[in-house]
This record gives C-alpha cells, structure tokens and sequence, in this order.
C-alpha cells in the first residue's frame, strides 16, 4: 500500500506526495517542527509549519526526519552595539590598505 500524502502549493494548490516527497525538520532547541517539499508540478520548494502530531504522523508515515539546531554563534554572549553600514564602510576601507592586518589585531 503506498502512503499519499496532501499538501498545498501556493501557485498549484492541492498536491499529492509520496513520503520521500518530504521532509519533516525538527529544530532540537524548541522542538518547532516544519515539513518541506518541492511541488511536483511546478517544482518549487514549500516550508511549512507544523504541530507536533502533524510531524509524528509523517515520520511514523515514513517521512524522513531531519533534525537541525541553531548556529552555536546564537548562544554566544555579544557585547557592543550591533555592526552598522558604516562599520562595514569603514571596514571596507581600511581593508583597501597594505596595513591592514596590523590595524586590525591593534
Ligand atoms: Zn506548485
């Protein structure tokens, strides 16, 4: 018996899928679930959000489960104000330099 899954597209509307169609994604920090596929018909990629028994019941389906977590540089304690456009400006010319290594390490 083959698994049909449903879901929508946001150009095509309603699609079938098979479960290697999708993908269930499990962030581990917050347990957020999302699915993801590409439509058949007009290929693109959709995400979507999920609630837990809506992932449980792809997995146990046979989707296949992909978990991710966030960039460890999230967790990492930041002090000053936020990098601006000028910052990067400035960063940018200074770069330009033959000195710049030095000017960076002072
Ligand atoms: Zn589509």
């Amino acid at each position: 018996m083959t698994t049909v899954i449903k879901a929508s597209c946001c150009d095509c509307g309603d699609v079938e899928l098979g479960v290697d169609d999708l993908k269930v994604r499990v962030c581990t920090y917050d347990d957020q679930g999302s699915f993801v596929f590409r439509c058949p018909t007009c290929r693109m990629s959709t995400a979507k959000p999920a609630e837990a028994r809506v992932i449980e019941m792809l997995v146990a389906s046979g989707v296949r489960l992909v978990k991710w977590r966030l960039p460890a540089e999230i967790f990492e304690p930041h002090h000053g104000a936020p990098i601006s456009h000028d910052d990067l400006i400035e960063f940018h010319k200074l770069i330009q330099g033959d000195d710049w290594y030095e000017a960076v390490l002072g």
